[in-house]
């Protein structure tokens, strides 16, 4: 079988102490996964089930390199998340089982068009135009889950020109790993190659062009990149 046309590169991520890279299928994430954000979110914490979204491949951005200030938004906000990077996919995966599907971990930044999100939840409308766009999923180096097992603690930070923003700890994960994956195969088919974004600790709040953000996760690794302009108009993408 031959295709009609090629079709964009696949998204990759390096593989800390591999020279093997990490094909990324699908980008998940979860919602308001630690009490504080969704207190500062203006959320009760208690008394919600995880909700999720995704982001598609293209989101992703590789350690070291530039971002592209998004169109449409003057007020792009940073969310530092724990990355599960999955090499087995399945549906149905009872919490006992989930672990067997986990690869590594990563430090990933949820960047999210706050201003477009603000008006789709004000009109009850999909987030897509607010967590989904080029470069909206910064993603470090996968770490093998061999080198740090389940993770249970542990802090995770994001810096800003080196002034630190947002500091939490795994341990505030309301809904943890092995949840996470059971109840996300439950409602999708996940496959390998999938990345799991798990939500943020508090402080979250803008970039700005010119920025250099830092985001690390103890025992994990991190994430360093610069913000750049927005793209100029009427760039054509070539198959
Ligand atoms: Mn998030």
């Amino acid at each position: 079988m031959t295709y009609a046309f090629e079709t964009n590169d696949t998204a990759i991520l390096p593989i800390v102490g591999s020279d093997y890279l990490f094909p990324v299928s699908q980008i998940y994430c979860v919602g308001r996964n630690y009490a504080d954000h969704a207190v500062e979110m203006g959320h009760d914490p208690d008394r919600e089930e995880p909700f999720f979204f995704m982001k598609p491949s293209y989101a992703i951005l590789n350690d070291g390199e530039q971002m592209e200030y998004p169109s449409f938004s003057t007020d792009v906000h940073h969310e530092v998340e724990l990355v599960i990077a999955l090499s087995k996919g399945g549906r149905d995966i009872g919490i006992n089982e989930a672990m067997d599907l986990v690869y590594g971990y990563a430090v990933g930044i949820d960047m999210t068009r706050r201003d477009l999100q603000a008006e789709a939840k004000k009109k009850s409308r999909p987030w897509e135009s607010g967590k989904s766009f080029m470069h909206a999923a910064p993603c470090s180096a996968i770490s093998l889950i061999a080198d740090s097992g389940e993770i249970n603690f542990g802090s995770i930070t994001l810096s800003i020109n080196g002034t630190e923003k947002q500091r939490g700890d795994i341990n505030q994960m309301i809904w943890k790993v092995p949840e996470i994956i059971s109840r996300l195969s439950e409602l999708f088919v996940l496959s390998p190659g999938d990345l799991i974004f798990t939500g943020t600790p508090a402080g979250v709040g803008p970039i700005q062009v010119g920025d250099k953000v830092q985001a690390a996760i103890e025992n994990v690794g991190e994430i360093n990149i610069n913000v750049g302009k927005v793209s100029s108009a009427g760039e054509t993408i070539e198959g």
